[in-house]
């Protein structure tokens, strides 16, 4: 499921395909996908030039000529291919824009988004913030995240710290891959009371927060620059994960076994050796 670092990826794969370019023709392939899509989105793309492609939290805002933005969300199985020549378009292929340099009428690039689950979201917006992102807490890798904020909007959660990660309203972007990564490079368990999080401890979440984030981005740009193949999804990497996915492996740490739990819905990898 794509978090902050794998909608960057593809939001930098983004930056030559869409910026200063217009789009000549846009194919929408089903009228809604998590939600109904806005009425009309083709005709209303086609003809319009791109501004620079954009991030807050997950998802990619795409501004265009107009004062509209286009909005799209990977959701839970989301992907985005680039191709230089006309694709032919899989089952699932439910959004293309065909896109020409700022002058020219002729597509030399296809953008296209794909979705088997179609918990992805697709909308068109004019006004300065999108509803949606109106709530959303700072971004994990601005200014405005910090230990002190961090302590400050836990101390009065009552739930588990890794459920509050995940809270869109307290950090943007963060999911359950990179709250479960993060809390074991602080040495935090997953089950400890989120409002227990101050001083050090949310000093060394901050700090792993961020870590894990920028390495994955990282990992995310070394895709992009060895993606040779053509009509490879982007934003999906291989990284070397410390706990998630892991349950029942030894730890890096201590050599201890990675355990499992569900926490509101959602499993929780953690090192219980390593995580107070
Ligand atoms: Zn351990």
């Amino acid at each position: 499921m794509p978090e902050l670092p794998e909608v960057e990826t593809v939001r930098l794969a983004l930056l030559p395909a869409l910026t200063d370019r217009r789009i000549v023709e846009a194919y929408v392939g089903r009228p809604d996908l998590r939600w109904p899509l806005p009425k009309k989105l083709a005709k209303r793309l086609e003809g319009r030039i791109f501004g620079i492609p954009h991030r807050r939290g997950k998802f990619l805002l795409l501004p265009l000529d107009g004062q509209e933005t286009l909005l799209l969300h990977l959701g839970m199985s989301g992907s985005i291919r680039i191709h230089e020549s006309p694709p032919e378009l899989n089952k699932h292929d439910h959004f293309m824009l065909a896109m020409a340099p700022f002058a020219g009428t002729v597509a030399t690039t296809f953008v296209v988004f794909n979705d088997p689950r179609r918990f992805g979201w697709i909308d068109l917006f004019s006004d300065e913030v999108h509803p949606m992102l109106a709530q959303m807490g700072p971004e994990p890798l601005g200014n405005m995240f910090s230990a002190a904020y961090l302590a400050a909007v836990l101390s009065n959660r009552s739930g588990p710290v890794k459920t509050a990660l995940m809270n869109q309203q307290l950090v943007a972007g963060v999911g359950n891959i990179y709250a479960c990564e993060a809390l074991f490079y602080a040495g935090i368990s997953p089950r400890r009371k989120a409002s227990s999080i101050k001083g050090r401890r949310a000093q060394r979440l901050t700090a792993a927060i961020r870590d894990v984030l920028q390495r994955a981005i990282a990992e995310g740009g070394t895709s992009l620059r060895d993606h040779v193949q053509p009509g490879g999804e982007i934003g999906y990497f291989a990284q070397k994960l410390a706990v998630y996915g892991r349950e029942g492996e030894f730890c890096y740490q201590c050599g201890g076994r990675i355990r499992a739990i569900v926490q509101s819905g959602r499993s929780s990898f953690y090192c219980s050796n390593c995580q107070r």
